[in-house]
């Protein structure tokens, strides 16, 4: 459903140069839980944002779902992104002064829903992530735990391909760290494509598939070597 091919990202400080990603080549299947590892600054969130389509790879190339990202206009990628991406972040990123079930819902106005529609499929979510007595909370009056829940509905509320998640449990505590992995699971089982980036190696272990990244190399563990 993804792949990257020998992509490179440079950002540019001043008049150097740094190079982040070097020659990242990988490919993710439809149906895949994969858990992307690696100490800090080693270009995790670079990769993310590459393949979340919120920026773009200096070289190389990338296809998402079939379509050639390198050579879409940024509308275009906009939509893809809206389509096939649910995106899941270490500080959930909710807005403050609405309610879970607005926050849910936002995703929705983008994509042209018409309200009661939106009203409708965001509850659905909340229900799906065991929220539903608490649609009218705002952040503030949930937990850490009970945020990245709603962050979670509102990733999945237009049925995304892919759930792509940085750092989702660094902010929380164990016990709802194990929750928000169930969740993963969950949608994983129900056949969404998980992608997660962790500093966790319990966390990295719930993914069927673990990739290291170091100094903006990735190298692809074996799982079978590992259990020995
Ligand atoms: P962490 O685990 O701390 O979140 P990370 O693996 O996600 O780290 P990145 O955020 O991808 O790391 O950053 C990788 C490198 O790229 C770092 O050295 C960082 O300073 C640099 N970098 C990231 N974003 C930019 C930017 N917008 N401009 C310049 N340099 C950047
Ligand atoms: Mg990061």
């Amino acid at each position: 459903i993804l792949e990257l091919k020998h992509i490179y990202k440079d950002y540019i400080q001043g008049s150097m140069v740094v190079p982040v990603l070097k020659d990242i080549n990988l490919q993710v299947e439809k149906g895949e839980y994969l858990a992307i590892m690696g100490p800090s600054g080693s270009g995790k969130s670079t990769l993310m944002n590459i393949v979340g389509c919120l920026d773009r790879a200096t070289k190389g190339e990338f296809i998402l779902d079939g379509h050639m990202v390198g050579g879409m206009k940024d509308n275009d990628l906009a939509d893809l992104r809206l389509n096939t991406i649910g995106f899941v972040f270490q500080t959930f990123q909710l807005l403050p002064r609405q309610t879970a079930l607005d926050n849910v819902a936002l995703p929705l106005i983008y994509a042209g829903v018409p309200k009661a529609e939106r009203m409708k499929r965001a509850a659905a979510a909340l229900d799906k992530v065991g929220l539903s007595d608490r649609m009218n909370f705002i952040p503030n009056q949930l937990s850490g735990g009970q945020k990245q829940r709603v962050a979670i509905a509102r990733a999945i509320v237009n049925n995304p391909e892919i759930l792509l998640a940085d750092e989702p449990t660094g902010a929380l505590d164990s016990k709802s760290s194990h929750q928000v992995m169930e969740l993963f699971q969950k949608l994983n089982d129900e056949g969404v494509t998980v992608v997660m980036i962790t500093h966790d190696s319990h966390v990295a272990q719930c993914a069927k598939r673990i990739v290291d990244i170091f100094d903006g190399e990735i190298s692809e563990r074996d799982r079978k070597e590992e259990t020995l």
